[in-house]
């Protein structure tokens, strides 16, 4: 073994193709789960539908390169998502749109809001719901009030587990609102989804003759650092070890743990023909859950019946099953994630890339992204020019 990697995760698998067919390198991929493909992993359900274990994925990015690098391992049709909310009974589109306006206010008291929202902001194909609510206009500040009291307020609140008085309108200065009826979610020039799967793509890019993949692994029960020195098996190593799992739980908490929301997933499946309009739907009335993903939707897919999962969002800790999603970023954890970041770098051979292992929020473009550029670190850490 002249490397190894730990997660078999987007960010895992990339640089492992890059070592073994770039560097030559033979790399082993420690996984603790039983599969490929980290939070993407899809599957069929007993019904026949696709559906992704850990939550909807949809492929979207800017970047050129980073799309012509997904198609290097799988075919990719293109998909423009579709969400929705559900509001007093109510289904409407989100990011909220002029069709919002019209089912929520009468025909006479649409045009007029509409007609003050393109004048207050001319030229803008989307403004944001802080600025709404910061309008000098008071029908567009009435107008961003109740969608801030009706859905914003209480679905960051669920999904963060706080009041949704503690909330404060600020989170939502990067929260679109389009001032048009397009319907889409994402503006990204690439929006794709696999026509396979993404398991497809991921048996593709760890099919590899230099690359060997062992599941149910965990690897910090063989790995401990000690003296900014990397051991395995009590062996002390020299190779390239690239980690892309908890960065807290690598060096054991020593600084206390990172905070993340979890996720749980109740799976249904009903004999009709649609249960909600798009295929993710928010529900931020509802008590417990925040949405609901039908996934014959994502993309379409031809079948009778339809599963779906409601989503209800937890604390996450460790050993109770649950699965680190989202982090939480606070001022605290920023310090403590930065006390583990200084540490690592005392370790010359330990490449750190990922979600869990960066405690950031990356979209599947942007881990992508930060695995290309570790790839080239470690390039120039061996002192290797690739092939
Ligand atoms: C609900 C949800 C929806 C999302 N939707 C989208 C979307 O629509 N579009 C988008 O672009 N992005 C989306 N994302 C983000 C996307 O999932 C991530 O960007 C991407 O999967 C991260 O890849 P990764 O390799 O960093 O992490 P992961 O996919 O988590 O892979 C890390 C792997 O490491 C393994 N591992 C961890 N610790 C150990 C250990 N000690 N030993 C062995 N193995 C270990 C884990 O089991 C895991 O398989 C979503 C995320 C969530 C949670």
């Amino acid at each position: 073994m002249d490397a190894l990697v730990v997660g078999c995760g987007l960010s895992g698998s990339v640089i492992a193709r890059y070592l073994a067919e770039e560097l030559g390198k033979k790399v082993v991929i420690w996984e603790k789960r039983d599969h490929i493909a980290g939070n993407m992993y899809d599957f069929k359900d007993k019904h026949g539908i696709l559906v992704h274990k850990y939550g909807p994925h949809t492929f979207h990015t800017k970047k050129k390169e980073l799309y012509d690098y997904m198609c290097r391992f799988t075919e990719w049709q293109n998909y423009k998502l579709t969400c929705g909310a559900m509001i007093n009974g109510k289904y409407t589109p989100t990011p909220f749109n002029f069709q919002t306006i019209d089912d929520f206010y009468s025909q006479e008291e649409a045009e007029d809001l509409k007609t003050r929202l393109k004048l207050e902001f001319s030229n803008r194909k989307t403004i944001t719901v802080l600025e709404a609510l910061d309008a000098k206009d008071p029908m567009i500040k009435q107008y961003a009030q109740f969608l801030f009291d009706n859905d914003y307020s209480l679905y960051t609140a669920k999904q963060w587990g706080v009041s949704p008085e503690e909330i404060d309108p600020s989170v939502l200065k990067r929260v679109p609102l389009r001032l048009s009826y397009e319907n889409r979610y994402f503006d990204d020039e690439y929006q794709v989804m696999p026509k396979k799967s993404y398991v497809h793509f991921f048996k593709n890019l760890s099919n590899h003759p230099n690359i060997e993949v062992q599941f149910g692994v965990d690897a910090l029960e063989h790995i401990k650092i000690k003296d900014n020195t990397l051991y395995l098996d009590g062996e002390e190593m020299s190779i390239p070890v690239i980690y892309t799992g908890a960065i807290d739980e690598l060096f054991e908490l020593e600084f206390g743990s990172l905070p993340y929301r979890s996720l749980k997933f109740e799976w249904k499946h009903e004999l009709i023909e649609s249960k909600q309009e798009a295929p993710v739907v928010a529900y931020p009335q509802e008590k417990d859950f925040t949405r609901i993903t039908e996934y014959k939707k994502l993309p379409v897919q031809e079948v009778k019946g339809t599963s779906y999962a409601v989503e209800y969002p937890l604390k996450y800790e460790i050993g109770n099953k649950s699965e680190p999603y989202y982090p939480v970023l606070t001022q605290n954890s920023q310090l403590i994630y930065r006390k583990y970041l200084e540490k690592s770098k005392k370790i010359s051979n330990l490449y750190l890339c990922g979600r869990l292992a960066d405690f950031k929020y990356y979209n599947m473009d942007q881990v992508l992204e930060r695995a290309l550029y570790i790839c080239k670190t470690i390039s120039a850490f061996l002192y290797l020019e690739p092939k």
